[in-house]
């Protein structure tokens, strides 16, 4: 049975077909065993090797320093929101947290950061609803604070941060859940990066976070042991049953994308296609792109139609030419068109044709 859609969810996103053909064809049987990567122990030595490969293939793919510690958590990257106050705040005494409120994860984060201390949010388009990622005033940049916190890539509004700022010694902690492996970007601008697993990595529910060593050992004394950083960094990420399919999944992905090219080879081609469906945006006033131009995500590409009511009939007759999923978040309505990396090229063609054609038929 083949596939009939090309499906532009935004997470659980889709996974490159090879890696669902694989899959498939692995479930009753994981390397001669007889048993599926998730029916055997997590201590066991395939699952362990299994797991190892995987941190191997990101730090590679990622070109994540020595020092820099990668930990795979439970409970996807809202579970972050939270392990980031509890295991920084108290980095500095009287430490607060510094947030970036360029968007609606963003606004999570900040809401769960209070929970646990002071915080302050440095900038913030909320004004603009999201359409811009807010510069961070240099004054904002205080090194009492214990960390400050970023949406590198906001997901529903679809705005990317294009420039990863300068921190200094202030710690940058950067939410990449929607960009992850998606361009280069330079972990060491970073203290902490997390990322949920459900875009770029594989399936939801785990976490991916990769941490500078000397971020670890600063959890408040409460902190539930499973949202402690340093103890997954201790037990290598097995301090209980970790999410087995989580890693399992993304190994097979994380090998797809090394026999892509890895992130450079990938990031040109994400590159096109997002340029493909803004040119379209930009050359009719039938479209009306969402986020503002010099602050679009390469990921995220969200929109309306200047006559919001022709919103379903877009919708419906998108499903019957096999383009899924291409509904705008509640929060921000319209349309939005994830393109991740396991988004072919073609996928983004074709929707680009349907919507040049779309503009022929209704505009
Ligand atoms: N941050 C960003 C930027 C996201 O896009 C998402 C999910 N779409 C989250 C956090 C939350 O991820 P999860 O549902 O895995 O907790």
């Amino acid at each position: 049975m083949s596939r009939s859609v090309y499906n532009f969810a935004p997470g659980p996103a889709m996974l490159p077909r090879p890696v669902m053909d694989r899959l498939r064809s692995e479930v009753l049987d994981f390397e001669g065993l007889g048993a599926a990567a998730f029916e055997i122990s997590h201590t066991s030595p395939p699952f362990k090797r299994l797991l190892a490969e995987t941190e191997e293939m990101l730090r590679e793919l990622m070109a994540i320093p020595p020092d820099y510690k990668v930990i795979f958590c439970h409970g996807g990257a809202t579970m972050q929101f939270s392990m980031v106050p509890l295991n920084l705040m108290q980095r500095r005494p009287a430490g607060r947290g510094l947030y970036v409120e360029s968007g609606d994860f963003a606004r999570r984060a900040i809401e769960e950061g209070g929970r646990y201390g002071p915080i302050r949010v440095v900038a913030s388009s909320a004004t603009e609803r999201y359409a811009k990622v807010p510069t961070i005033p240099p004054e904002a940049l205080d090194l009492a604070a214990s960390y400050l916190h970023v949406t590198v890539n906001n997901t529903l509004i679809g705005t990317q941060m294009k420039e990863i700022p300068d921190t200094g010694d202030l710690p940058l902690v950067g939410d990449v859940t929607s960009e992850i492996l998606s361009r280069s970007l330079d972990v060491r601008r970073f203290g902490v990066l997390y990322a949920g697993a459900q875009k770029n990595l594989g399936v939801s529910g785990m976490s991916v976070a990769v941490i500078r060593e000397d971020l670890l050992g600063h959890a408040f004394p409460y902190t539930p042991n499973l949202l402690n950083w340093k103890t997954l960094a201790d037990t290598g990420s097995l301090a209980n049953t970790i999410h087995t399919f989580a890693v399992y999944a993304m190994h097979r992905v994380l090998e797809w994308t090394r026999e892509q090219g890895g992130v450079a080879a990938l990031s040109r081609v994400n590159e096109q296609k997002a340029a493909l469906l803004y040119e379209v945006l930009d050359t009719s006033d039938f479209y009306v792109p969402l986020a503002h131009p010099e602050h679009r995500s390469m990921l995220n590409v969200s929109f309306t139609l200047a006559d919001e009511t022709l919103l379903p009939t877009f919708l419906n007759e998108a499903l019957a030419e096999g383009l899924y999923a291409l509904k705008g978040h509640k929060v921000v309505g319209g349309l939005r068109a994830s393109i991740y990396n396991a988004m072919p090229l073609e996928g983004v063609q074709a929707l680009a044709q349907f919507m040049t054609g779309f503009v022929r038929r209704h505009g």
